[in-house]
């Protein structure tokens, strides 16, 4: 089987540092909500993936967690992931938050593509947060380096420059059939999306240590007669304390949380949808290899 000369598709992935605005980057990319996002790190915890059709390609960009030095298991098993999707995807393309500029993180990042042995694309994103000669300053040494083809300017939260990103990025994929059905947004299975989008509100609404300390599984899926969706969920937290947290007094929080969560689940599976949340302490959860697999990860040893 031969494809037509001008289909086009292949696998792009999206690294950079935590918070250089990479999944924000995706949901523009594929113009909807595929991979959640915070102001906290390490919202995003394994590959995620968004497809886009744009030019005769079918672009499917990989969203990965953020890169930095790991020291938790959960950590190592996140970097990995990302740099995994750099080893199999088709292009490289390295966010970096022009604000933040090339901090030394970066700059291990950097390392780490160039002994890659590809060529990669770099983004500087924020550009809304920036003035023009920062940009230009910060692209200057960037220029530089051979391994570097193409820089883009844009905002990801605007979506200031993001058509062109895409345009080219179009242009740039491997000759061959589409990989996907036209209208599939992303690989990821319902039950992943469903305990991603609730752990996006637990990111958003809860503070310090904790949203790194607990993780979501969507235990059951129940389709109805009626049309509706009935969906339990799990949130594993270590300690008693934390599950006082979650739920807060007399389970005002978790109601409020789950609430935003079925209110976006309603909207993404376009029926409605009975929301049942559970939180469980479960003081080794992030030594449990079946807690890693429901996330996508691979389980690192030691
Ligand atoms: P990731 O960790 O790289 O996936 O980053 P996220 O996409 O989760 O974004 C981290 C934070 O940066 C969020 O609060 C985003 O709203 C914000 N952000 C992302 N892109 C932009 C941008 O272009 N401009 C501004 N001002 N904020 C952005
Ligand atoms: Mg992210």
């Amino acid at each position: 089987m031969s494809a037509p000369a001008d289909m086009r598709a292949g696998f792009v992935t999206l690294v950079g540092a935590p918070n250089a605005g990479k999944s924000t980057l995706l949901n523009q990319l594929v113009g909807a909500k595929v991979s959640i996002v915070s102001p906290k790190v390490q919202t995003t915890r394994a590959r995620v993936t968004g497809i886009a059709i744009h030019g005769g390609a079918q672009i499917v960009f990989v969203d990965t967690p953020g890169i930095f030095q790991p020291k938790r298991r959960l950590e190592k098993a996140m970097v990995e992931a990302a740099w995994g999707g750099v080893a199999d995807g088709d292009m490289t393309v390295l966010l970096i938050d022009a604000q933040r500029g090339l901090t030394e993180n970066v700059e291990r990042i950097l390392d780490g593509l160039e002994q890659q042995g590809r060529s990669i694309w770099v983004v500087l994103n924020k550009v809304d947060l920036v003035k023009k000669d920062e940009l230009l300053g910060l692209a200057a040494p960037l220029g530089e380096k051979s391994f570097i083809d193409r820089i883009f300017m844009l905002s990801a939260l605007t979506g200031d420059g993001v058509s062109d990103l895409l345009d080219e990025l179009a242009g740039n994929m491997p000759a061959g059939p589409w990989l996907y059905p036209e209208d599939q947004i992303s690989e990821m299975p319902n039950r992943l999306l469903a305990a991603e989008i609730l752990r996006e509100k637990l990111f958003l609404r809860l503070h310090q240590e904790l949203p790194y300390a607990l993780t979501v599984e969507t235990e059951s899926w129940e389709e109805r007669k009626d049309g509706s969706v009935k969906i339990s969920q799990v949130i594993y937290v270590t300690r008693d304390s934390h599950k006082a947290i979650v739920l807060g007094k007399g389970g005002k929080s978790i109601r409020q949380i789950g609430q935003m969560a079925r209110e976006e689940l309603t909207e993404l599976l376009e029926r409605p949808v009975h929301l049942f949340t559970f939180v469980k302490v479960r003081e080794k959860w992030l030594d449990d290899p079946a807690r890693y697999r429901e996330m996508g990860l691979d389980f690192p040893k030691g």
